[in-house]
């Protein structure tokens, strides 16, 4: 399906970019991996993608949060594979606190990180995309890019803002054969959400388990977490030549939480 195209997934060694990587490398698409973590388990992905792909996958460590690093590694990419196919802009971080006690450099990381780290992804892509005649961006957005939840000012701004930028971007690529769709889910339960649940429990005064139960799955009126596979199976649909007419959607993935 996506044999001799090329994918970006930003924030891949983790979570849903990790799903949405081997979804892609499932599809036959190289795979240029970017994150965190250990070196070991990064080698040990890389090399199961490429298991998967029967083609390559390369790792790029840029720290998301400057912009030099994002572009630098977008042209790394381009001058390995000589073209990016698929662009998923996924790398993401949270930060949960009432508005005027937010830190401010946590509000600069996470607006960098997820928003104008796919501004400048994006901006390199495009061109390459426009000169083929093919593309699919597909950001990670959240069901926070559609509605707010207390105490998470950062998220949810960037997470509108990258809403707004998805459809400028469909509406600037529309007649050049490229799509550009934001995919919002509810909660998954990875690192990034785990790591959440201390702070909203002391941001309002529950524990942890009641936050799981009152708060993350009281969301969703399917009362269970999106699953990691889900994202990345929808998000490789976006991705194949069936999805060619949707574009400029912002496409929930909830179990129902923005249906209320
Ligand atoms: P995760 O913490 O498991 O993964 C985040 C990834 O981003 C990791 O690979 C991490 O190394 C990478 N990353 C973080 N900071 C980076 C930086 N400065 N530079 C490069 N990479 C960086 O989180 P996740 O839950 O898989 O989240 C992935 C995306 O999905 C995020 O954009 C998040 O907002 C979105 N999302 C998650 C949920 C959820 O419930 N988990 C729901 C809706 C949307």
């Amino acid at each position: 399906m996506l044999k001799g195209k090329t994918a970006v997934v930003t924030g891949s060694t983790s979570g849903i970019g990790k799903g949405v990587a081997e979804a892609l490398a499932d599809a036959g698409a190289n795979v240029v991996l970017n994150g965190f973590g250990p070196l070991e388990e990064i080698e040990t992905l890389r090399t199961d993608l490429q298991r998967r792909s029967g083609a390559r996958a390369i790792y790029d460590g840029a720290d998301l949060s400057h912009s030099d690093q994002v572009r630098a590694m977008m042209a790394r990419a381009l001058d390995q594979f000589g073209s990016i196919d698929v662009l998923v802009n996924n790398a993401g971080i949270q930060h949960v606190a009432p508005i005027e006690d937010f830190p401010i450099e946590k509000w600069n990381a996470i607006l960098a990180i997820n928003l104008s780290s796919a501004f400048h992804t994006i901006a390199c892509a495009l061109p390459g995309m426009k000169k083929k005649r093919w593309g699919r961006i597909i950001n990670i957005a959240s069901a926070h890019a559609l509605v707010a939840s207390p105490f998470k000012s950062a998220y949810v701004a960037a997470k509108h803002g990258i809403a707004g930028l998805t459809k400028t971007v469909a509406l600037e690529a529309a007649e050049h054969g490229i799509t550009a769709n934001a995919i919002c889910p509810g909660y998954v339960w990875t690192p990034l959400v785990e790591k959440q649940v201390p702070d909203t429990a002391s941001a309002r005064g529950m524990s942890e388990r009641e936050v799981i139960e009152t708060v993350l799955l009281h969301a969703q009126p399917t009362k269970a977490f999106v699953e990691v596979e889900q994202v990345a199976a929808f998000a490789a649909f976006l991705a194949s030549d069936r999805g060619a007419s949707i574009t400029g959607s912002i496409l929930p993935i909830d179990g129902g939480w923005t249906a209320q």
